[in-house]
C-alpha cells in the first residue's frame, strides 16, 4: 500500500451539500432546461393549446402566453430558472415571442447534447453556437422587409399575427385596428427618430360586455367618479386643473386643539374654516378651471362649493394617472393652490362621468394633445378580459417593435427556415467541429416550424420537406398554413412579425444555452438544496468518461 491509498477522504463541502460534476451536471441541467421548453412547446402558434394554471389559493389562470405560464409555475431548478429568465427578457424587450425564445433555447441544448454524446467538447459547441448566433442576426437583418408608420395595413397585419390563436382572436379585426391606432397616437418623432413609449397606452379592464366592445379612448379613462352628486356629469370645453395639493383646511401633520368657551366662538371658527375652503375654491374658479383632478383629498365643504360653481372634481387620483392627464391635456401639475393660474390649465373637449358595467368612470376626451390613450378592454368574465389584455399587450409590443426597428419578417415558420438555410451555407465555410455546431444550431432553429406543424396535427416531416424545397427555390417567405397543412407565402397571407422578435429570441436563447453548456459543476449547499437531484452513481468524470 502506498501513502496515497491510505489517505482519508477530504471533505471540502459542509454536510448535506450536493455536488454534481462533469457530464452528469451537464446532463441534469440540459434535462431541466428541456423540460421547461417542452412544457410551453404545445402552446406555440395559432393551433397551440392553452394551459390552465391553478395557484395554491385555487385561483385559476387560463393562458397561451409563454411568460405567464412560466411565471405562474414557480420553477425551482436553477437551470430551469435560467430558461424562465429568457422568457422574461423577451417579454421586457419585445413583449411577444416568449414561447419561441424558450422553445429555441431548449432545442439548442438538445442539439448540443447530441454533439456532446459524439465526444465533442461543450466549449467547442459553445463557440460554434456563438458564431451561429452572430451570423443569425446578420442573416435575419438581410432578409427582413422595411416598414414605416404610414403602412397602416401592414401594421394591422402584425397586430393580427400577434393575436392569432389567442383568446382575443374572434375580435381581431377590431382589436388589431385599436392596437395600431394606440401605438400611432403615442408615437413621437424626435429628430426624425420615432420614439414610442408603450407606457403611455393605459390599459383598463372592465368585466362586462363583449370583447368587441373594447375601445380606444383618445385621452385618459380614470377609475374614479365625481366627488359630489351635485357636480355636472359632463363638462364640455373643459379647462382642467391638476392639483397635487389637498383642498382641505386641516393640516394632518400637526394635531391642534382648539378650546372654545362660548357658542359664538365656535360659530366664528366654523365660519373661518368655511371661508378658508371657499377661498381655496375661489382660487380654482379665478384660474378659470371647471374640472379639477386632485391627487390628494377634497373636503366635503369644498366639494359643496365646487359643485355650486359647476366644477367637476375627482380626488385621490393616482400619480401615474396625473402624469397621463398632464401629457394629454397639457395641464401642469400644481403643488400649491396659491400658485394656480390660467397658464397651468389644460384642455379637454369633454370630461364626462360614464357608467361602465356597474361602476362610474371618468372619461377625459378630445384632449389638446392626445399623446396618452386608454385601451378599455371588455369581456364576459375576468378570465376573458385578462387573456385579451395579454394578447393586446403582445400586439402593442409587436407593432411598436416593428416601427422602432423599421423591419419585419414573415412568420409561420418562413423566417426560421430561411435562417436555417443561411446558417447551413455559412457552416460550409467553417472547419470540422465548429461546422457541426453551426449545423446543429440550424437544426435547432427549425424547431419552430416543426412545432407549428406538430401543434396543428400535421406530419412535421412532410411539412418540413416541402418548406425546405420551396426555400431552395429562392422563395424566402414560404411558411405553413396551419389550418390546411399546405405551404403558403406567409408574406402575402399577411403573417408578419417584427424582426426584433426573432433577433431577440436568437440572442437570448443562444446566450442561455451557451451559459448552461459551460457549467460542469453544480454545488448546492445544504438547506437550500431544492435544486438539482443528485443522480445515482455519484459524480462522473470528464467528458466521455462513462458511456
Ligand atoms: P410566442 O409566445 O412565441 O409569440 P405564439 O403562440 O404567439 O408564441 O406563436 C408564435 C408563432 O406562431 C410564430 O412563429 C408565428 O410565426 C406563428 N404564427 C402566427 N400566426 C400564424 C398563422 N396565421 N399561421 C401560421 N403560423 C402563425
Ligand atoms: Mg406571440
Amino acid at each position: 500500500m502506498n501513502a496515497q491509498q491510505q489517505m482519508q477522504p477530504i471533505f471540502i463541502l459542509s454536510e448535506g451539500s450536493q455536488r454534481t460534476t462533469g457530464r452528469n451536471a451537464q446532463r441534469t441541467n440540459i434535462m431541466a432546461a428541456k423540460a421547461v421548453a417542452e412544457t410551453v412547446r404545445t402552446t406555440l402558434g395559432p393551433k397551440g393549446m392553452d394551459k390552465m394554471l391553478v395557484d395554491s389559493l385555487g385561483d385559476v389562470v387560463i393562458t397561451n402566453d409563454g411568460v405567464t405560464i412560466l411565471e405562474e409555475m414557480s420553477i425551482e431548478h436553477p437551470a430551469a430558472k435560467m430558461i424562465v429568465e429568457v422568457a422574461k427578457t423577451q417579454e421586457d424587450e419585445v413583449g411577444d415571442g416568449t414561447t419561441t425564445a424558450v422553445v429555441l433555447a431548449g432545442e439548442l441544448l438538445k442539439q448540443a447534447e447530441n454533439l456532446i454524446d459524439k465526444e465533442i467538447h461543450p466549449t467547442v459547441v459553445a463557440r460554434g453556437y456563438r458564431l451561429a448566433a452572430e451570423k443569425s442576426l446578420e442573416i435575419l437583418n438581410s432578409i427582413a422587409e422595411p416598414v414605416n408608420e404610414a403602412d397602416d395595413e401592414l401594421l394591422r397585419k402584425i397586430a393580427v399575427t400577434a393575436m392569432t390563436g389567442k383568446g382575443a382572436e374572434h375580435a381581431k379585426d377590431i382589436l388589431s385596428k385599436i392596437a395600431v391606432r394606440s401605438i400611432k397616437s403615442v408615437a413621437d418623432k424626435e429628430d426624425g427618430k420615432l420614439m414610442i413609449d408603450i407606457e403611455n397606452v393605459k390599459i383598463e379592464k372592465k368585466v362586462g360586455g363583449r370583447v368587441e366592445e373594447s375601445e380606444l379612448i383618445q385621452g385618459v379613462v380614470l377609475d374614479k367618479e365625481k366627488v359630489h352628486p351635485g357636480m355636472p356629469r359632463i363638462v364640455s370645453s373643459a379647462r382642467v386643473a391638476l392639483l397635487d395639493a389637498a383642498i382641505e383646511v386641516k393640516n394632518t401633520e400637526i394635531e391642534t386643539k382648539i378650546q372654545v368657551s362660548d357658542p359664538a366662538q365656535m360659530q366664528a371658527f366654523i365660519d373661518m374654516e368655511e371661508k378658508m375652503l371657499k377661498g381655496k375654491v375661489e382660487k380654482v374658479v379665478a384660474a378659470g378651471a371647471n374640472v379639477v383632478f386632485c391627487q390628494k383629498g377634497i373636503d366635503d365643504m369644498a366639494q359643496h362649493f365646487m359643485s355650486k360653481k359647476g366644477i367637476y372634481a375627482a380626488r385621490r387620483v393616482s400619480k401615474s394617472d396625473m402624469e397621463k392627464l398632464s401629457r394629454a391635456t397639457g395641464a401642469k401639475i400644481v403643488t400649491n393652490l396659491n400658485d394656480l393660474s390660467k397658464e397651468d390649465l389644460g384642455f379637454a373637449g369633454i370630461v364626462e362621468e360614464i357608467k361602465v358595467g356597474s361602476e362610474n368612470m371618468t372619461y377625459v376626451r378630445e384632449c389638446k394633445n392626445p399623446k396618452s390613450v386608454t385601451l378599455l378592454i371588455r369581456g364576459g368574465t375576468e378570465h376573458v378580459v385578462d387573456e385579451v389584455k395579454r394578447a393586446m399587450e403582445d400586439a402593442l409590443g409587436d407593432v411598436s417593435a416593428s416601427l422602432k426597428t423599421g423591419k419585419v419578417v414573415a412568420g409561420a415558420g418562413a423566417s426560421e427556415i430561411e435562417l436555417a438555410r443561411g446558417l447551413r451555407k455559412f457552416a460550409e465555410s467553417l472547419s470540422g467541429r465548429e461546422q457541426l455546431a453551426v449545423n446543429a444550431f440550424a437544426e435547432a432553429v427549425e424547431i419552430i416550424p416543426r412545432t407549428l406543424a406538430e401543434n396543428a396535427g400535421l406530419d412535421p416531416i412532410d411539412v418540413m420537406t416541402e418548406l425546405k424545397a420551396a426555400h431552395d427555390n429562392a422563395k424566402k417567405w414560404i411558411g405553413i398554413n396551419v389550418f390546411t397543412g399546405k405551404v403558403i407565402d406567409s408574406w402575402k397571407e399577411g403573417i408578419v412579425e417584427p424582426l426584433k422578435i426573432k433577433t431577440q429570441a436568437v440572442s437570448s436563447a443562444s446566450e442561455v444555452a451557451i451559459m448552461i453548456l459551460r457549467i460542469d459543476d453544480v454545488i448546492a449547499s445544504a438547506g437550500k438544496s431544492k435544486g438539482p437531484e443528485m443522480p445515482p452513481g455519484g459524480p462522473g468524470g470528464g467528458y466521455g468518461g462513462e458511456m
